[in-house]
């Protein structure tokens, strides 16, 4: 079996919120004060290991932990590694703002966690705080170094730039990315959720403006690797470490979308930039256990996914729901 949508994309991807709280506030993300969901309303450890399984059954082979901060959900080792031990699970990975994983790498990775994504958007500590509203850089940066003396291979930075907050800072990650020898992606901001701290039109910086800035230093090589996600990777000639560009708005990504997210409430969103979704958790509640049944509801769901999302870079929201919401 497997998940084919209404233009042919096979669905191969999944993103799973597991909770949409967090310990940070990062501006471009979410506002400061934020009201987060009862937790009755949250899927269970329970559900969530459900999901995966009928997921992998209809031959999702990547799922992603995200959230909010996956880290902050009491129970995640349990969860990740009963999803770990999931048959025909390839690839297995978590989106984390690091904070947590001096606590929880080592047992992430004797889980089964294979890849590591950290959020890390300044190296300067004040900075770093004003961006995430909450953070402690040394914190993070002590967490990745954690992960890769747990074992993980292959981490991967994820760093929004921002023009007039960040942009002047992507050499310098870079410089970090070579040195503690992990790959780094730099993200164009996507519309999501009202803004209240920027302009969103004013703070839009391009992969091509970053790939730029770049260049001024390192020859990137253009590769054809892919990771089934939405980066397009480089390499430099003198380092292990990749460089990756996610361009929602330069570069549209749509046409080889094999993905889907699940909501920390259980709604399966067929896509990023759109509404379009099923509710599995009233599946799951109504039918306790019927993996089928469950099943059967993913393969029908995939005929509303859309074609393509349609943000643009004025400025203007064109999601209400905040990123923590989606599962970033
Ligand atoms: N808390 C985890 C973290 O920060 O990595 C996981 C969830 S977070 C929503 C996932 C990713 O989405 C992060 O890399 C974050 O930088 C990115 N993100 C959040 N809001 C965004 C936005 N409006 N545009 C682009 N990326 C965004
Ligand atoms: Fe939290 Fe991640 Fe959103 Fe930052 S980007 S507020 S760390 S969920």
């Amino acid at each position: 079996m497997s998940l084919i949508d209404g233009f042919g994309r096979s669905v191969r991807y999944v993103r799973l919120s597991v909770t949409d709280r967090c310990d940070f506030r990062c501006v471009y993300c979410m506002a400061e004060e934020m009201t987060f969901l009862p937790r009755a309303r949250l899927l269970t450890l329970e559900e969530i290991a459900t999901l995966s399984r009928a997921f992998v059954e209809l031959g999702v082979e990547k799922i992603r932990l995200t959230g909010g901060e996956p880290l902050v959900r009491r129970g995640i080792e349990e969860l990740v590694a009963e999803l770990g031990a999931l048959p025909g699970l390839r690839d297995f990975g978590m989106t984390t703002n690091g904070a947590g994983l001096v606590k929880h790498a080592r047992a992430l990775y004797r889980g089964g966690l294979k890849r590591l994504n950290v959020s890390l958007d300044s190296l300067d500590p004040e900075r770093f705080r004003a961006l995430t509203r909450t953070g402690d850089l040394a914190r993070v940066i002590d967490g990745i170094r954690a992960a890769r003396e747990a074992g993980f291979q292959r981490i991967k930075l994820n760093a929004v730039i921002l023009k007039g907050r960040n942009d002047d800072e992507v050499l310098d990650l870079v410089e970090f990315a070579r040195k503690e020898q992990v790959d780094i992606s730099f993200i164009e901001e996507m519309p999501l959720g009202q803004n209240m701290s920027h302009d969103r039109g004013e703070t839009f910086c391009s992969s091509d403006d970053v790939r730029a800035a770049i260049e001024t230093r390192h020859t990137l090589l253009p590769t054809t690797e892919t990771t089934l996600g939405p980066s397009r990777y480089y390499r430099m000639a003198d380092s292990d470490s990749r460089i990756g560009f996610i361009s929602p708005h330069s570069h549209n990504f749509c046409a080889a979308c094999n993905r889907v997210r699940v909501t920390a409430e259980g709604r399966l969103l067929l896509c990023l930039g759109n509404e379009h979704s099923v509710d599995l958790r009233a599946v799951m509640r109504r039918y306790p256990g019927d993996l089928e049944r469950l099943k059967a509801a993913i393969v029908a769901a995939m005929q509303k996914k859309p074609e393509r999302h349609h943000f643009t870079t004025d400025g203007d929201v064109q999601v209400v729901r905040f990123m923590n919401m989606t599962g970033g």
